[in-house]
């Protein structure tokens, strides 16, 4: 069977056998469309049911989440953790709190957080979990009982050696602290190392709050620079508002480009003038309130609750929301107002057909697999010093993220030119993630 028929076949497979997890079969689609190249290739990558074990987990645990809001009542949410594969070291991914959380969703972060971590370069498998808990609107205390309830199933599974989660959406310092703190009773020990993402003086590792965001504006500057480009004078759109966005707008203003438009899910916000970072973080982080406040605190600003945020003319497009937050029709009109180039600071934020439209029109566009890789590259940054019990200055945990978030953009390079794509960033990313996988799991035996 030809490498297109084959990958084909494989993944009518997945789809049958993952019925309405229309997101995980997504992310598989993605990779496989890679796949079909490397298959011509090296037609081993198919044998041995290789590719179908890849896809299915190692372990899916589903659990129950009780907790008592402070009225009294008690609710039920729905805890997950989807151990994918370790072939490359403990799994290793974050922890989602969000209304919409499936199992699905889990799976098809767990997907991409595999071949992310694979590309990292660093000992890492891959994992991710959460709940279909919203923390927004929840008192501190709601909060922590959630946290705790979660962690008193969750701990069973993970460990320094066996699963190290972090944040994602909806979770960040305050929910690591409450379920490390958890953790630490339920185990009697300090295991520093079980989870990342931690407050600095409870083992946490500078720049691991900035990571993400930073890593994605160094990756973007490698991508000006292969270019003969730079951020200098260049107009960048930020999706979100999260902590990825907060951060990432803060480093492209450092670099010399101007952040003119964000967004949250009430709207978005364009000021000409650049965004005013701190006023959006009172905003954002120490009010939890929504953007459009940020037009009464910003004069220059204005706020639109209708349309999108990619109407905005810009030259970098950075989405940094959520999953399918960028569209065909985005992509349509981010290419006629001239974009250059854009990469995903969220997780698989533009659908398959936007993806493909930039491709089409020659926009290089870095997956988020690639871009995003800053958080996971900083969290195995997190469980070094965990490990030797060491603390590293801002400069140098800042050096060491920059250095390989430039070795994730040369190894997605040097992979698509490989294979007679250049510039590729979607196959250079994929064929360079499976293969280090795959080897992997060739050399450790039917497992
Ligand atoms: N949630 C982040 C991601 O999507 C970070 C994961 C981690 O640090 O383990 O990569």
């Amino acid at each position: 069977m030809r490498a297109a028929a084959r990958a084909e076949a494989f993944f009518q497979d997945i789809v049958a056998r993952n019925a309405g997890e229309p997101e995980f079969h997504q992310a598989v689609s993605c990779l496989f469309e890679s796949l079909v190249l490397l298959l011509e290739r090296a037609p081993h990558y198919a044998d041995a049911a290789l590719i179908q074990r890849l896809c299915e987990p190692e372990r899916q645990v589903i659990f129950r989440v009780p907790w008592q809001d402070d009225l009294g009542a008690i609710h039920v949410n729905r805890g997950f953790r989807v151990q994918f594969n370790s072939v490359l070291g403990p799994y290793k991914g974050g922890l989602r709190f969000h209304p919409r959380v499936n199992l699905g969703i889990v799976k098809f972060l767990g997907f991409e957080q595999l071949f992310k971590n694979a590309l990292t370069g660093l000992p890492l498998g891959g994992g991710k979990g959460g709940a279909d808990f919203d923390p927004k609107g929840k008192s501190d205390a709601e909060v922590m009982r959630f946290c705790q309830s979660f962690m008193t199933e969750l701990y069973r599974h993970i460990g320094p050696d066996v699963d190290v989660p972090a944040g994602d959406v909806g979770v960040g310092v305050r929910e690591i602290g409450y379920m490390f703190g958890q953790h630490k009773r339920l185990t009697n020990s300090y295991a520093s190392g079980a989870i990342t993402g931690k407050g600095l003086s409870w083992g946490g590792s500078r720049v691991r709050k900035e990571a993400t965001g930073y890593g994605l504006a160094y990756f973007v500057s490698e991508m000006l620079d292969a270019r003969d480009l730079a951020f200098d004078g260049c107009k960048v759109i930020v999706s979100g508002a999260g902590n990825v966005a907060l951060h990432t707008i803060e480093k492209v203003h450092q670099m010399g480009g101007t952040v003119i438009a964000c967004s949250d899910s009430s709207g978005y916000i364009v000021d000409e003038q650049g965004i005013d970072l701190e006023a959006l973080r009172t905003l954002k982080e120490a009010r939890r309130r929504s953007i459009h406040e940020y037009a009464t605190l910003v004069p220059s600003a204005r706020y639109r609750a209708d349309g999108s945020v990619w109407d905005v003319p810009c030259d970098i497009a950075l989405p940094c929301a959520t999953q399918n937050e960028l569209d065909e029709t985005a992509a349509r009109t981010l290419v006629k107002n001239g974009v250059r180039i854009v990469a995903e600071g969220a997780n698989m934020p533009t659908t398959p057909e936007a993806r493909r439209y930039f491709r089409s029109a020659g926009i290089p566009f870095a997956p988020g697999k690639a871009a995003n890789a800053g958080g996971v590259v900083t969290s195995a940054l997190e469980m070094q010093q965990n490990a030797s019990r060491d603390s590293w200055s801002f400069e140098d945990t800042d050096e060491r993220l920059a250095t390989l978030m430039r070795n994730i953009h040369e190894r997605c390079i040097g992979t698509a030119e490989e294979y007679g794509r250049p510039g590729d960033y979607v196959l250079g990313a994929n064929i360079a993630a499976f293969k280090k996988v795959a080897d992997a799991m060739i050399a450790l035996g039917i497992i």
